[in-house]
């Protein structure tokens, strides 16, 4: 047997997760498509996979021992392709992974042993029920040690049978072999996980909003100085509308803070339903205390679009209603809304006069909306 080299490719496969793992994140931080982030990864370690099996037809070409070889190598990719099920999340990446285990099957000559077959179809059938509780089982490693091992044992009995002068030594030995090899691995890729969780969860609390869960006035510095760059860019003209919640002060006083937050929660959650509904990529800010903000792209000329989007905001924020014991209570905003314009100088100045518009329409009578200096009638 040739242990020695299950050191060598343990490594060689921490190796491989770790940077499926940097692939993984650079990708999904670029908003890369699902299917895609789990194409490119499956593909990536299948890509591992058949180097992995051009070493074991090399050792086998040099060296007597060949089954030994095998069972050394198969260990090993087994792992990958189970690290691959865990990984993969889409229906285009399990379909993906249906395709490396046939391609494997066949590349490794399995399918010349008629009883391959079932061993095949059951492997496969565990290895798409991994990939839908990947992350439910990485939550417990003996579970997911415990699925592996399912996993395996199909594919193993189909290399057993098809290898000959096996014993049962080796075989015991192989799994005990595999087993720790796993748990290597699964504890390194928990942890690479838990710490992107870590830095994911980090990055949500810089740019939320603890009250209202919307996005904050960090988050909207940086989602407007990017629309300005592309806008720059591009010349997709993109709007910015202000909003302030009118006598939110009176609100505080008469009702209490508790109150007062209920009400910058509800407002927020229907600015955002508002943004989310005029582009699926937009958000709405909480810029302030009882301020908030939209960044939304616009169709040139389009004004009519823009007068709509805002009565549609002043609509949807007369009709919200707080119930509370002995009253019910609503409230009004302030709106002001501008274009981003070439002459800019930089992206504060569409946030300069979009605020300037707000406190037209404040110094207005309050529940009104000014775009581009004109107040709207009604
Ligand atoms: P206007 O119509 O002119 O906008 O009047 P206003 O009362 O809404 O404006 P003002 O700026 O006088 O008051 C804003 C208040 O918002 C003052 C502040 O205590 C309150 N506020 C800011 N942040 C929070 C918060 O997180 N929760 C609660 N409950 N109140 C807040
Ligand atoms: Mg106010
Ligand atoms: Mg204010």
């Amino acid at each position: 047997m040739y242990y020695e080299f299950q050191f060598g490719n343990l490594f060689l496969i921490l190796g491989v997760i770790a940077l499926s793992k940097w692939l993984e994140d650079k990708l999904i931080s670029q908003h890369t498509r699902q299917w895609l982030v789990d194409t490119v990864l499956a593909s990536f370690l299948f890509a591992m996979l058949l180097f992995l099996h051009t070493e074991v037809v090399t050792f086998k070409n040099i060296g007597s021992g060949a089954y030994s070889f095998d069972w050394t190598f198969l260990n090993i990719q087994l792992i990958l392709y189970i690290f691959m099920a865990v990984t993969v999340r889409s229906s285009v990446g399990r379909g993906f992974l249906i395709g490396v285990g046939l391609l494997f099957y066949w590349e490794r000559g399995f399918f010349s042993y008629w009883y391959s077959w079932p061993t095949l179809i059951a492997a496969l059938a565990i290895a798409m029920v991994i990939s839908h509780f990947g992350e439910q089982l990485l939550k417990h490693v003996w579970q997911i040690y415990l699925s592996a091992v399912v996993m395996c044992i199909p594919v193993w009995i189909a290399v057993g049978t098809a290898t000959d002068g096996d014993q049962l030594g080796d075989w015991a030995v192989n799994f005990a072999i595999f087993s720790g090899q796993f748990i290597l691995v699964n504890a390194f890729n928990v942890r690479l996980r838990r710490d992107y969780n870590r830095e994911l969860m980090l990055t949500k609390q810089a740019n939320f909003d603890d009250l209202t869960g919307i996005k904050n006035f960090r988050a909207f510095n940086n989602d407007l100085s990017q629309q300005y760059d592309e806008f720059k860019e591009t010349q997709n003209q993109f709007i910015l509308v202000m909003m302030d919640i009118d006598h939110f002060k009176a609100i505080n006083d008469t009702y209490g803070h508790l109150v007062g937050n209920s009400v910058l929660k509800q407002t927020a959650t229907a600015l955002n339903e508002l943004a989310k509904e005029a582009d699926p990529d937009a958000y709405a800010y909480r810029v302030g205390g009882e301020e908030f903000g939209i960044l939304l792209p616009v169709k040139p000329g389009d004004e009519l679009w823009t007068r709509r989007l805002c009565q549609q905001i002043q609509t949807k924020i007369r009709q919200q209603r707080l119930m509370l014991p002995k009253t019910t209570i609503n409230w009004t905003i302030s709106i002001g809304c501008d274009y981003s314009s070439l002459k800019d100088e930089g992206c504060l100045e569409i946030y300069r006069r979009a605020d300037k518009n707000l406190y037209h329409s404040k110094e207005n009578g309050r529940d009104a909306i000014t775009i581009q200096g004109t107040m709207m009638e009604g």
